[in-house]
């Protein structure tokens, strides 16, 4: 068996133009969606992300603004940013690029964001949301884990899933929404014992761990939908993924490639819950 390769640029692209539609209605009637970014520091990494979800923002004529502030500000200074940010009725989602400096407590920050600005889905009251079944705000990534599947014809409802990692920002989401799709979902850990037993049985994998191709071919059930959410850049300077692609593609029947899966959405949906939040407040 040879996978079907899940276009996450192509996905992405049809995705943002059915938010486009969206965002252009809200034009109609007055409203342009807007977010703020926030970067504190000059971590490269983060400057290159941050600047890519400025530029989708642009894409879909939505109204951004790029805060940059310098590395060794207090807490109590972004605190009031985002405090200035909420009351702010040019911005629907505000987002601060994590990770902050380590004098900065990110929890505090996290919290002080409004939950109806959340678009990153990190404020508690949006994580217990998805945990009680009623998602208002989705975390970026998995939610457009969730639209590849969904785009590419995977049934979800009484399959087993499979999540490998259980970050608050990758994998615990997953789960939560796997499990709203109506997926038997197991968790895996660094902890797992025989991590293979339970890949082996997944119809659907995602992996999320952020360790260079630890899943291979022999890992994964014949036509199972494998979804790799990691980006690791290898000594040679080219990305790989927490998947072996070249030994997992004969194996799946669907599978993301990286560069180019999930990478492509994880911008795509934060744009997609700008929009959302900007229509939740013209209700
Ligand atoms: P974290 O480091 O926060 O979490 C990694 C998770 O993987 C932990 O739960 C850890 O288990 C688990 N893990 C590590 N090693 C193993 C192992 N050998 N077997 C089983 N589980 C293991 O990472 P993130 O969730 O933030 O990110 C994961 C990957 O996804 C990274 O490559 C990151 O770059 C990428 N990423 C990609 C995004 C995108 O837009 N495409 C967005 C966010 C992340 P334990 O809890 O026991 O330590």
């Amino acid at each position: 068996m040879t996978a079907r390769i899940i276009d996450g640029k192509a996905i992405a692209q049809e995705v943002r133009a059915e938010w486009k539609v969206r965002a252009d209605a809200l034009k109609v009637r007055g409203i342009t969606p807007g977010l703020a970014v926030i970067i504190v520091g000059e971590d490269p990494a983060s400057k290159v992300y941050v600047a890519n979800k400025v530029k989708a923002c642009a894409e879909l004529g939505l109204h951004s603004e790029h805060i940059v502030l310098p590395a060794d500000t207090a807490e109590s200074v972004l605190l009031a940013k985002i405090t200035e940010l909420n009351h702010d009725p040019k911005i629907h989602g505000i987002l601060v690029q994590l990770p902050v400096p380590r004098h900065i407590d990110s929890s505090k920050v996290l919290n002080a964001i409004s939950p109806d600005k959340d678009v990153d889905g990190f404020h508690p009251e949006n994580v217990g949301a998805l945990v009680t079944g009623n998602m208002r705000f989705a975390p970026c990534t998995p939610f457009g884990a969730m639209k590849l599947l969904e785009k590419s014809g995977v049934t979800i409802e009484g399959k087993h899933a499979v999540i490998v990692g259980r970050s608050n920002i990758v994998g615990k989401p997953m789960a939560l929404m796997l499990l709203q799709a109506n997926a038997t979902v197991t968790v895996c850990t660094s902890k797992t014992v025989d991590l293979a037993k339970f890949t082996r049985d997944a119809d659907i994998l995602v992996v999320a761990t952020g360790r260079p191709k630890m899943i291979t071919g022999d890992m994964i059930k014949p036509g199972a939908a494998v979804i790799d959410v990691g980006i690791n850049r290898l000594p040679d300077g080219k990305l790989c993924g927490d998947v072996d692609f070249d030994s997992a593609k004969g194996v799946a029947g669907w599978i993301t490639p990286v560069p180019g899966g999930v990478g492509p959405m994880t911008i795509t949906m934060l744009v997609a819950n700008t929009v959302q939040a900007a229509e939740r407040g013209a209700k």
